[in-house]
């Protein structure tokens, strides 16, 4: 019998959890609607005991969740959600509440770094060791491994607000992030194209030019983190990205912006494999959350 592990997928509008060994072997799966900590958490306990009655004892759990939170284990704060607008999660002790019910290895950390994980074991990321998982949907976030660990560092990456150049004259778009404006995420998550153009992303017809600034803020995201961090593959999901034409778009443009410098056939020939979609899909996160489950059994 393969361990048994759950995943806790935690989103600011829903949570969603499972208990399996890997994405061929999910036992049960559930949505669970993000409201305040003692009733979200509450059921989320409820799904995993029942779930243990059915299939046997749970070996870890991990949590993917949305942020800020603090991953670091040396912290006071470990296992927290910290600084978060959401009505009640601010300095929510997640990790602290699960060890009350389950004495079992737990592994926390962001929903980003989870989805890159996940894709590393089962998916678009197998055998790498470095590489980078944004999601654009509400928001805009990145996870990435370094040399084949998550990246953390001082908190976690923020890849979402970094600053990208904006000329005004072409997207007069002030931005929509409430610290910077016009960080990344403040152009380019999916709310910035509602904002900007009047209407939801998914309602723009494939040859709005909304396309092809969207394709151009992704590939300076793409280009600035590649001469950071040196990736063998970005992985680019989220809701924004099922509009399938801005594969090709962010790629050439990445190869515009980085005009040959960077001299690696991945870039220069072989783009296609560079930047792709997420092999495991919408079930990136939850799976993800079954990853760093396993990692956390395994003493990571
Ligand atoms: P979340 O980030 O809340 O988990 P998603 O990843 O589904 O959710 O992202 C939601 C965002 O993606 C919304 O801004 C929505 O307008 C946009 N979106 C959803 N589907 C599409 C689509 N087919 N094409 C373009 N944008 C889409
Ligand atoms: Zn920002």
């Amino acid at each position: 019998m393969p361990p048994l592990f759950a995943g806790i997928e935690a989103g600011g509008t829903k949570f969603v959890c499972a208990v399996g060994s890997g994405p061929q072997d999910m036992r049960a799966q559930t949505t669970i609607l993000t409201t305040s900590p003692t009733e979200t958490m509450s059921q989320v306990i409820e799904f995993l005991h029942v779930q243990e009655s059915q299939h046997g004892r749970l070996s870890a759990i991990g949590v993917a969740a949305f942020g800020p939170l603090d991953p670091n284990l040396a912290s006071p704060t470990y296992g927290y959600i910290t600084s978060t607008p959401k009505p009640g999660w601010g300095n929510f002790n997640f990790v602290g509440y699960l060890k009350q019910h389950f004495e079992i290895p737990i592994s926390f950390d962001t929903d980003v770094n989870g989805a890159a994980l996940g894709e590393w074991r089962w998916g678009a990321a197998q055998g790498l060791h470095t590489f980078i998982y944004i999601t654009i949907g509400t928001g805009l976030g990145g996870g990435a491994m370094v040399n084949g660990r998550l990246l953390h560092g001082l908190v976690h990456p923020e890849m979402g607000h970094m600053l990208l150049p904006h000329d005004r004259q072409a997207d007069p778009f002030p931005g929509w992030c409430p610290y910077h404006g016009d960080c990344f995420e403040g152009l380019a998550a999916g709310p910035a194209m509602q904002k900007r153009w009047g209407q939801r992303a998914e309602t723009l017809p494939d040859d709005h030019p909304g396309w092809e600034l969207e394709a151009h803020y992704l590939a300076l995201g793409v280009a600035n983190l590649t001469c950071a961090f040196s990736p063998q593959r970005f992985i680019l999901g989220g809701g924004v990205m099922q509009r399938a034409l801005l594969f090709p778009l962010v790629r050439s443009k990445v190869q515009q912006i980085l005009n040959g410098y960077v001299q690696s056939p991945q870039i220069l020939h072989e783009i296609d494999q560079f930047i792709v979609p997420p092999a495991l899909g919408g079930r990136a996160g939850v799976i993800g959350a079954i990853a760093l489950a396993e990692q956390a059994l395994e003493g990571h």
